[in-house]
């Protein structure tokens, strides 16, 4: 497969669009075949390109889409996507406008917001669909089960919205079998009562991230979320083998330059690392503005060649060092891996994760800005 790199940037992300074909196709395997797929897109979909990312998850059938922030719908619909566009953050004070120009589903999780947002609807002359959060136990935005019944009674004034949805989300869901996590689901069943009793029949139903489909298929469910499954990346550890998932994101260089330094020589800031023999450094075009976390300095390996060679000294803003002394053949211009595979050998952003204390989430989000992000060319 050969990348666009419009720009003929060394530094590049590749997005393998067909890796992201294939985890859509497993993931929907994993799902109860009377759900649809809400693809988690916000972050600029966790770094790989909102854009492209979502064309592509069009394509394989996926109408429902998932994003944090208004802007990020808004960056959607400016390229022409159809189909649903949750916003999980609702609308902040001032986008009401915005939100309802767009189309875009607002979450609800407070009263304010939804007295807000009826108020532009009547405006405009419209009524708006909007999606119920409920705080199962995340502790974070939603309505607690006990405020429900109150809230409902609330919105039901509200003429121009219309409850569309009604979700929640797991906090533990990734550490399979957590006592919290059914906690979670009774609690979301109870909320479904509720809404019963009073006479509101949701359209839509969703509780399950990457880790819940995994671990709690839930019939009622008409909807599921995943994001980092879909990147290519198991939700924790615990739930890395349950599906054959492959990472989307390929993060490259190239060898700039190449320098022979004698035995002794203090390599980059804090000469953190000096030489103990004499040493064939190659000079990389990616640092921590890119994604290349400090914290991985004398830390990691990257490939050149099919080959890995250590990372060493501190990792700068906009360079890096890799020592291929023991690697005679690496030539300026060759291609280094950073995250991803080469011949036989592969590195994960599990492996950066574990040493930065993190999660593949972060390190994929940071990717930084300015790395083009390079798609399949068309054959
Ligand atoms: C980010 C997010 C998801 C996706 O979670 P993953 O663990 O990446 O699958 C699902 N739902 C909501 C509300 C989210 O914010």
């Amino acid at each position: 497969m050969t990348f666009m790199n419009a720009q003929n940037s060394p530094t590049c992300a590749l997005i393998d669009l067909e890796a992201l074909r294939h985890n859509c196709r497993i993931i929907k395997q994993a799902m109860l075949p009377s759900q649809r797929m809400l693809a988690v897109v916000k972050a600029d979909a966790y770094g790989h390109g909102a854009i492209p990312v979502s064309y592509c998850l069009q394509a394989e059938g996926v109408q429902d889409f998932g994003v944090a922030r208004v802007e990020e719908g808004v960056t959607l619909r400016k390229a022409g996507l159809e189909g649903e566009i949750l916003v999980f953050g609702g609308a902040f004070r001032g986008q009401e406008k915005v939100l309802l120009e767009n189309r875009l589903t607002p979450t609800i999780f407070d009263l304010e917001a939804a007295q807000r947002l009826n108020a532009a609807a009547a405006a405009a002359g419209e009524t708006l669909a909007y999606h119920l959060k409920i705080d199962t136990g995340m502790s974070r935005i939603g309505f607690l089960l006990e405020d429900l019944p109150e809230a409902l009674h609330a919105l039901a004034e509200l003429s121009h919205l219309r409850l569309e949805g009604v979700y929640s989300h797991f906090a533990l869901a990734d550490s399979p079998g957590h006592q919290v996590t059914s906690n979670q689901v009774e609690r979301f069943r109870l909320a479904l009562e509720t809404l019963k009793t009073l006479g509101v029949t949701p359209g839509e139903i969703h509780l399950s991230n990457s880790a819940g489909i995994l671990t709690a298929p839930l019939p009622d469910c008409t909807l599921v979320r995943p994001g980092i499954s879909l990147y290519g990346s198991a939700p924790s550890a615990a739930l890395a083998d349950q599906l054959d998932l492959h990472p989307v994101m390929t993060f490259q260089t190239q060898v700039a330059r190449l320098q022979d330094l004698p035995a002794g020589t203090g390599v980059s800031y804090g000469h953190q690392f000096v030489t103990s023999r004499p040493t064939r450094l190659a000079s990389l075009p990616v640092g921590y503005a890119d994604g290349f976390h400090r914290g991985l300095s004398n830390q990691v390996e990257v490939l050149i060649r099919g080959e890995k060679v250590p990372v060493v000294g501190t990792i700068c803003m906009d360079w890096a060092l890799a020592d291929v002394t023991d690697l005679p053949e690496v030539a300026v211009g060759d291609k280094v891996t950073l995250l991803g595979c080469d011949g036989d050998h592969c590195i994960r952003s599990e492996e950066w994760a574990t040493r930065l204390n993190t999660i593949s989430y972060e390190i994929y989000c940071q990717v930084g800005a300015r790395v083009p992000r390079c798609y399949p060319e068309l054959e």
